[in-house]
């Protein structure tokens, strides 16, 4: 893992080393303080570690300290140009700032929003969006590219660093996955400063998480990368399982259930796909850090899937409960869920 610094998002590492936390994004107006604190209490339900609210007005920004209260997860106060509110996040116990300084202006507002980051102690992140790239360096690289955004990233470093201001996160966002892998690639050799990953309007769920676990995963599996947001046209608790399945695929983060199933194959005399679903529901409710696999055959399903925990193997009639590999006990195929669970509760 690429060594980078860390900064704190109230309680949370982000860098240096520590476990990669998983990000999302309210969709409510901020100022409707209930609604927003449903969103990121379901956000802490399904494992999000980092939430973010757009703030466009002063009604927003001073509805954060309400919504602190009444939730655990650490609060990012995204702001796009007016300085007065990234000032109001702060008075109003935000744990960071999304924001670049360049949108903000005079060197004067920059400088009171550092201060008042200083003041509280909160990080600020900055990041480029391909689609927002400076006239200036896509002049100067020829269009956008990892040179420009990465080069355009550092511009906005460079304001903070100005003002003695160094507890940034930085995200380089391109809806192309080349790019997006391409930039944190180039940005990671030039900086130590912490990343947030994500591929920008990745799109609906179907093509989104393939694209983000692809441009996320690669860059995870380099090293490169210290917090993620899956972006997805859907439900934020989509983009938050999406995270925590990109995760776990690359062993990062053991948290509840990781369901491993077969593709099924001629051998296969049940209707898996239903019992995967049917399974799939009642396994993700379960508080264990287990890999559980339900395999289309009693014959080699138990071998392949000798890396989980325990799992059935269904069959013709009948079929098998196994830990680690070994079978345990033969049940009739129409309890093979029912006794899986019970297993999994024996757990401890
Ligand atoms: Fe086919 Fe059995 Fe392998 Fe599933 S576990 S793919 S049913 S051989």
């Amino acid at each position: 893992m690429k060594k980078t610094r860390k900064v704190y998002v109230g309680d949370v590492a982000i860098g240096g080393g520590s476990p990669i936390s998983i990000q999302s994004m309210t969709t409510k107006e901020t100022k409707n303080i209930e609604e927003v604190v449903k969103q990121i209490n379901d956000f802490e339900k399904a494992g999000c570690d980092i939430s973010r609210s757009a703030i466009n007005s002063i009604e927003d920004a001073r509805a954060i300290s309400e919504i602190k209260k009444k939730t655990n997860l650490p609060f990012v106060a995204d702001i796009q140009f007016d300085y007065k509110l990234a000032l109001a996040a702060c008075e109003n116990e935000s744990d960071a700032i999304r924001l670049n300084p360049g949108n903000i202006g005079a060197p004067w507002k920059i400088k009171e929003v550092i201060e008042a980051c200083k003041f509280h102690n909160i990080p600020i992140r900055v990041g480029v969006n391909s689609g927002s790239v400076k006239q200036e360096f896509l002049d100067k690289f020829k269009g956008v590219n990892a040179s420009s955004i990465c080069y355009s990233a550092m511009e906005e470093i460079e304001l903070l660093e100005k003002n003695n201001f160094h507890d940034i996160a930085v995200s380089l966002k391109a809806s192309s996955v080349n790019l997006t892998i391409e930039s944190y690639r180039k940005f990671s050799e030039m900086s130590d400063y912490p990343l947030h990953l994500g591929v920008t309007e990745a799109g609906s769920p179907k093509k989104g998480i393939v694209k983000s676990a692809i441009g996320i995963g690669t860059l995870l599996a380099e090293g490169i990368g210290d917090t993620i947001r899956v972006s997805l046209t859907s439900d934020p608790s989509d983009e938050i399982i999406a995270g925590k399945d990109i995760l776990k695929a690359l062993d990062l983060r053991r948290e509840g259930i990781d369901l491993i199933s077969c593709p099924t194959c001629a051998r296969t005399k049940v209707d898996l796909i239903e019992i995967v679903n049917q399974g799939e529901e009642k396994l993700y409710k379960i508080d264990k850090n287990l890999k559980v696999a339900i395999m289309g055959c009693p014959v080699n399903g138990p071998g392949e899937a000798r890396e989980a925990d325990i799992g059935i193997a269904c069959g013709h009639g009948e079929g098998l409960i196994f830990r680690k590999g070994e079978i345990i006990k033969k049940v009739p195929e129409d309890k093979l869920l029912t006794e899986l669970l019970s297993e999994i509760e024996k757990i401890g």
